[in-house]
């Protein structure tokens, strides 16, 4: 997607906007701040022995450079910038002169005769492995300049060396607009952490993990932009539109004091919403519905509360993996668990088992996949390692004598997996009967139809489980062959597919047929143009990001499923786009 060039403001700057997809609604406006990916991704390479000492200068060249770089930025500190900013330069100096960066990737580009890129990466990576171990949590933050420390070198040994910002002060977080190549899901947790204004990114499709995590923090957000790295400066000016997918950059003054009107009539449509915070949600004709809170970590349930939710319907329980180097223990994951389950005070709480794998690589070696979404990842990876695996159930059914837990299986695809994880269960019951551990013996077990062949053969599931939830997210990346996390087909993945809307009716009916509650859990969960739609199709549970809660409840509570249920029939036998557009406006007028 192109820039579109606009007017020049008042310093001669252009302002022009850029087209992306917003995947988180609202409006931001903020100072860019260019990021990183948090892994910087190296690989090694075998340089010949004779080249070995032009290796080791082409290192020590960047170090020297780099050290120059900050000498300089530290001679020319602007009087106007925070006091702390000499400070961090002066830390930067420090990293970089320590012999873990500066001396010994020297000793392994010689006595492996590699690449330094890879030898750099190797040390920085034992060094941040050390302050993983650090208890004080000012040092252990340090992390994070030790990386923009190890970047500087990257980017002189790569041949495009420049400013790279310092950290920002956490008192501006507010007005910060981070601007980035990608970011992978493990980063974008981490923002929880913190009170960035907006992000926004040149890569990414609407249900990759990373946007699915950008709607839980509820801050405007927009991926597939494709130049704003390439365009947006440090510092610049930004408007970002979550809901129409726009960045303008730079803007002028009507624009900017339009978007400020804009955002102040987005926060009081917030505030009205709040008001439905505890009506029940029923249809017109009187049809309950259960609206549930997806979750990545504990902390998310006081958002959950605050929106209404009756129950948690998807915690997706691998996010207590990413970001550490290692496993989180049964005790560790007993806590975090149990305290979802206390704070949701006897509501329902169904817990994924990880679903690591694909765009969640967990601590597994890394190989070379061509097709990681189809390869070894959630209840197949979990199936691989059951140890680890029976360590989550132990945690999981501790966790269920504490509030009502249900246990969710992912990405099904056949009935040995259920087989298999049955057994599992048990033998974890086994255990902690032996230990005279105490849990919930009738613990729920449920399954998720991600998988096209899994909602096809669908009988062979709604016999051996409690309860399914349908995650649209992998279930309209497999059914149209759209990979969920690469921008470049990201237009193509359309939840209104014939194809899609069939399997859709088809698991809600024959699942509430064999009295099997079915639940959705999925993006389209959250999706207020589609609300009514599955309501019609006999969707009784959504699962969404707290954000979504109270939108979709007041959807739910104009609705009157008599009058829906004859067009979303007629949505079913139609098959042109542009009919079933026109059918499901009727549907939501
Ligand atoms: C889904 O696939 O729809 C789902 C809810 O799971 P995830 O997005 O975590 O893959
Ligand atoms: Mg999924």
């Amino acid at each position: 997607m192109n820039p579109e060039l606009g007017t020049w403001n008042s310093e001669s700057a252009m302002s022009f906007t850029i087209h992306g997809i917003g995947v988180s609604g609202g409006i931001a406006i903020g100072h860019a701040h260019r990021v990183s990916h948090a892994k910087l991704e190296v690989t090694r390479y075998v340089v010949p022995q004779s080249r070995v000492p032009e290796e080791s200068a082409r290192f020590d060249a960047a170090i020297r450079r780099v050290r120059g770089e900050l000498e300089e930025l530290r001679a020319n500190v602007p009087a106007t910038a925070p006091a702390e900013f000499a400070g961090f330069i002066n830390l930067h100096l420090m990293i970089l002169d320590d012999s873990t960066l500066s001396v010994a990737p020297r000793r392994i580009i010689e006595t492996e005769c590699c690449n330094a890129e890879w030898a750099l990466k190797a040390q920085m990576d034992a060094l941040l492995a050390q302050f993983d171990e650090i208890e004080d949590g000012y040092l252990r933050e340090r992390k994070r300049d030790v990386i923009q420390v190890v970047e500087r070198v990257m980017k002189v040994l790569s041949g495009q060396p420049g400013y790279t910002p310092p950290p920002p002060m956490l008192d501006a977080e507010h007005d910060l607009i981070l601007v980035a190549r990608d970011l992978s899901p493990a980063d974008v947790v981490q923002f929880k952490q913190h009170d960035f204004a907006s992000f926004i990114t040149d890569l990414g499709g609407t249900t990759s993990h990373t946007a699915v995590v950008a709607r839980s923090l509820a801050i405007p957000s927009i991926v597939a932009l494709h130049t704003a790295r390439q365009l947006i400066r440090e510092n610049e000016m930004l408007i970002v539109d979550g809901s129409e997918g726009v960045v303008i950059v730079d803007p002028d003054e009507p624009v900017l004091s339009e978007y400020q009107l804009r955002q102040r009539q987005f926060e009081i449509g917030r505030q009205k919403l709040k008001r439905l915070r505890d009506r029940r949600a029923v249809t017109l004709d009187g049809v309950q519905i259960d609206l549930h809170a997806n979750i990545e970590l504990p902390a998310d349930v006081a958002e959950a509360r605050e929106n209404g939710a009756t129950g948690i319907g998807l915690f997706r329980s691998e996010f207590l993996f990413l970001n550490r180097t290692d496993l989180p223990d049964e005790d560790e994951q007993f806590e975090a668990y149990r305290k979802v389950a206390v704070e949701m005070d006897g509501m329902p709480v169904t817990i994924r088992t990880y679903d690591l794998g694909a765009d969640k690589p967990g601590d597994e070696p890394q190989r070379t996949i061509t097709n990681p979404a189809l390869g070894l990842r959630a209840i197949r990876l979990c199936l691989t390692e059951p140890q680890r695996f029976v360590t989550q159930l132990r945690a999981m059914l501790r966790a269920s004598h504490h509030g009502s837990i249900n246990i969710l299986i992912p990405m099904l695809a056949t009935a040995a997996e259920v087989d298999q994880t049955l057994a599992l269960i048990r033998l974890a019951k086994h255990s902690l009967d032996e230990a005279g551990i105490p849990y919930d013996r009738d613990v729920r077990v449920g399954g998720m139809i991600e998988v096209p062949a899994a909602a096809l053969a669908l009988g062979m599931f709604i016999r051996k489980l409690d309860f399914l939830s349908i995650g649209t997210n992998d279930l309209i990346q497999y059914t149209l062959a759209i990979d969920r996390t690469d921008d470049t087909v990201a237009h193509l993945y359309d939840p209104l597919h014939p194809a899609v809307l069939s399997l859709l009716a088809h698991v809600i009916m024959t699942a509430d047929k064999a009295r099997v509650p079915v639940a959705l859990c999925g993006e389209m969960a959250g999706d207020v143009s589609l609300t009514r739609l599955l309501l019609a199709f006999g969707l009784r549970q959504y699962s969404m990001h707290t954000a979504h809660l109270l939108d979709v409840k007041q959807v739910i509570l104009k609705s009157s499923l008599s009058k829906l249920r004859p067009l979303a029939r007629k949505m079913l036998r139609t098959s042109d786009p542009e009919k079933l557009h026109a059918l499901l406006e009727r549907l939501n007028a």
